[in-house]
């Protein structure tokens, strides 16, 4: 087992401390790296839309990206912490799960303080037992409505990912770490999907092998 000489210090987001938790919805998206987690949930964040009458019309779902936190977290926190994450990411392995569910904490709370949105499409979480185990420590009264499992065969997403890593500027998205990433998620987040049904979670499993709007096409149905 490896030990990781970190001691949480991300802080809690600036929710009042007397204030209840809010409690949200939550989708996780999982599949492979490449198989299009990303791509989709913007997709429903920008066009799943409240249908009120004469007022604005405003997101139903929040996209947050597990991935995209830990990267923002790596630019802007302590040099140990940034260093951690970094060495995580740049060998296709997993960041230690507290640091992961504090930032989606905080994320939760910031972006619903914010929007008002209490429904989250949680992308690339979570990717593993331990994971699963670190949200329901914490995270537990929210509702996990479904989740998302993408799959698509591997030789396409070698593709997809090289063209991404184009001008991703990403530092895994190169063949070395793409193999590793792969690895991790056989080892690590394949397993956790038969946890679901044990859980009584929904999981709806998509082939995103096809065009984008055609994989919309069969998601969008499972949030209407
Ligand atoms: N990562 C992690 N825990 C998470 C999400 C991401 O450790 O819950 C790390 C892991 O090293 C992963 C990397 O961040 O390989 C990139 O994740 P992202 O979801 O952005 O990659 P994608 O699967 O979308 O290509
Ligand atoms: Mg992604």
């Amino acid at each position: 087992m490896v030990i990781v000489p970190w001691n949480s210090s991300i802080p809690a987001a600036s929710a009042s401390s007397s204030s209840l938790p809010v409690i949200c919805e939550v989708v996780f998206v999982l599949g492979a790296p490449g198989t299009g987690k990303g791509t989709q949930c913007q997709l429903l964040q920008e066009r799943l839309l409240s249908k009120e009458d004469g007022s604005e019309q405003h997101q139903l779902w929040t996209h947050l990206s597990a991935g995209d936190l830990l990267r923002e977290e790596r630019k802007s926190g302590g040099s140990e912490l940034g260093e951690l994450i970094n060495s995580k990411i740049s060998a296709g392995e997993l960041v230690p799960s507290s640091i992961t569910v504090k930032l989606l904490e905080n994320a939760i709370i910031k972006s619903n303080q914010e929007t008002h949105c209490s429904k989250f499409l949680i992308d690339g979480f979570p990717r593993g037992q331990e994971n699963m185990q670190a949200w329901e420590s914490t995270m537990k009264h929210h509702t996990i409505k479904f989740v998302l499992n993408f799959e698509c065969p591997e030789e396409v997403l070698v593709g997809r990912l090289l063209e991404r890593g184009k001008d991703s500027g990403r530092v895994d998205d190169n063949m070395e770490v793409i193999r590793k990433r792969f690895k991790t998620h056989q080892e690590n987040t394949v397993p956790i999907l038969t946890y679901f049904g044990k859980q009584h979670i929904p999981l709806h499993t998509i082939d995103s092998a096809k065009m984008v709007e055609h994989v919309y096409n069969s998601v969008e149905p499972l949030f209407l």
